[in-house]
């Protein structure tokens, strides 16, 4: 029934130093603390959504160091994950340039692997650092952009600043998420 709790792995990826693990503690703890260890690790948290309860599991990941010779995304990770949210800084041109690989490099990766990745993998494409203005080098419009012609959910939001953008993107993912499911068990 509509009461049924909604598993979710959602899978964080993004350049480095570009706030994923910061928005991930922001979901979890409300706060922001400025300083985050290069762990990577997966979370769990329980929140309510119009009173049903979402059990999510967050793997917040590190880009590899070996970047240009390793892909930066493993199958093991597509694997598990039921959304991803793909994380760029607005004042970091590279970053928003390794979302956009990292978007081809899931689409590629679920079309060659078959039945093996059934999974269609909403995104969620989210620009931070939005309190930086002056030093703005990806304007909102490209960001838009691409999450649109990528069909991609987009948010530009300050980790730093508030709480409420980074709980838009996580409700935002689980939305898809759950149109994805709905559209799945159709076809089945
Ligand atoms: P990760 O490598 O992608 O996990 O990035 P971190 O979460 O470790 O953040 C990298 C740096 O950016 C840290 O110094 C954070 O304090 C800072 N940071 C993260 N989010 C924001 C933000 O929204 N605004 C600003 N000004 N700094 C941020
Ligand atoms: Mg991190």
């Amino acid at each position: 029934g509509s009461q049924h709790k909604v598993d979710a792995n959602v899978l964080l990826l993004g350049a480095e130093n570009v706030g994923k693990s910061a928005l991930t503690v922001r979901f979890l703890t409300r706060r922001f603390i400025g300083e985050y260890s290069d762990i990577e690790s997966i979370y769990s948290h329980i929140d309510k959504i119009d009173g049903r309860e979402i059990s999510f599991n967050i793997w917040d990941s590190l880009y590899p160091q070996d970047s240009v010779t390793t892909e930066t995304i493993s199958e093991k990770q597509l694997e598990w994950a039921d959304g991803v949210i793909l994380v760029y800084s607005i004042c970091d041109r590279h970053s928003f340039e390794v979302v956009r690989q990292q978007v081809h490099l899931i689409r590629n990766m679920i079309r060659n692997a078959g039945r093996k990745l059934s999974a269609t993998a909403p995104i969620v494409v989210v620009g931070n650092k939005r309190d930086l203005q002056h030093r703005r080098s990806v304007s909102s419009e490209e960001g838009r952009l691409l999450a649109l012609s990528e069909d991609c959910g987009f948010f530009e939001i300050s980790a730093a600043e508030t709480y409420h953008g980074v709980l838009l993107v996580f409700h935002g993912l689980i939305e898809l998420i759950k149109e994805s499911r709905a559209l799945r068990k159709d076809a089945a």
